[in-house]
């Protein structure tokens, strides 16, 4: 597995590949990797003929106040969970190479970054877009791969690939799950003894709105309403929102439940596509 760590030598690789007529598959990650990061390393080596992972803790879509700092760094433990799954590269820039002294362009996904986890973190999609472009510049890949679980992201970077001509076709993975039902995320290290356990209050509310859908409920008003009444039961549990929106504009009704719940000072988010299996595994 070779490791890079500057764009030249990003873009060198995928190039020499692309050479021989190999497809180029990235995902994109902060590190702390778990199963979930490790579905979609899957089903890129399924796909493709190369596979890059890039691991970039990318503080310009973290906020005053949020995570950054702490968020969990284990770069040892990526690089040989990404050995062992037989990953070809792993892409990790510094922050001064990605975002030199004057490097003030930014890309903006105009309205989707508006509404619900761009409501709630300002500035956070800007960074995310960023990044995203940043790393298919560098990469160069055919395809790359995000995870539904951070549904709102997909489908912006999926956006962002089709309107800026990259290219670059962006798969959706499905969401991984504990047993017991709590989406995959390197957050969960941060849950402190109950906190776990009120955590599986999302999973609860997302079923809880699935069972009024397969019941034949369709009104976005009363499936978000069960939603947060599962919520509202749980007195650690902090909701931001639970709607039930549009998969494509993330605007009211829809049939995708979405939802953002503060634990402590762990911020969590999960989702769910109305009417489709939802099981804990
Ligand atoms: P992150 O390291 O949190 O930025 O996540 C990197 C990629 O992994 C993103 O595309 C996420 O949506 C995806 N991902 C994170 N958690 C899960 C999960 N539980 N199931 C599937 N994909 C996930």
């Amino acid at each position: 597995m070779r490791e890079i760590e500057t764009v030249r030598d990003a873009r060198a690789e995928s190039e020499a590949w692309r050479r021989r007529g190999l497809r180029v598959g990235l995902v994109p990650t902060m590190g702390a990797l778990h199963a979930g990061h490790l579905s979609l390393v899957g089903r890129s080596l399924a796909e493709c003929d190369r596979t890059v992972v890039s691991i970039f803790v990318n503080p310009l879509q973290f906020g005053p106040g949020e995570d950054f700092e702490r968020y969990p760094r284990q770069l040892d433990a990526d690089l040989a969970a990404l050995r062992e799954a037989g990953v070809d590269a792993v892409y990790t820039p510094s922050v001064d190479a990605m975002y030199p002294a004057g490097a003030t362009t930014r890309v903006r996904v105009a309205e989707l970054d508006e509404v619900l986890e761009g409501e709630c973190r300002p500035g956070h999609f800007e960074g995310v877009a960023t990044v995203v472009l940043k790393l298919f510049e560098a990469v160069r890949p055919h395809r790359a791969y995000f995870g539904q679980k951070d549904g709102q992201q997909a489908r912006l970077v999926t956006r962002l690939a089709r309107d800026l001509d990259t290219g670059v076709d962006v798969v959706v993975c499905p969401t991984v799950r504990e047993p017991d039902g709590l989406a995959l995320s390197s957050r969960n290290v941060y849950l402190r003894g109950a906190e776990r356990e009120t955590a599986l209050c999302l999973f609860r509310a997302l079923t809880a709105a699935n069972d009024r859908w397969l019941a034949g409920e369709r009104d976005a008003g009363v499936l978000a309403r069960a939603m947060r009444e599962v919520l509202a039961a749980e007195p650690l549990a902090r909701p931001d929102y639970a709607e039930v929106v549009d998969e494509e504009t993330f605007r009211g009704p829809g049939r995708l439940a979405v939802l953002a719940v503060r634990i402590g000072g762990t911020r969590l988010i999960d989702n769910h596509r109305l009417g489709e299996p939802l099981t804990a595994t």
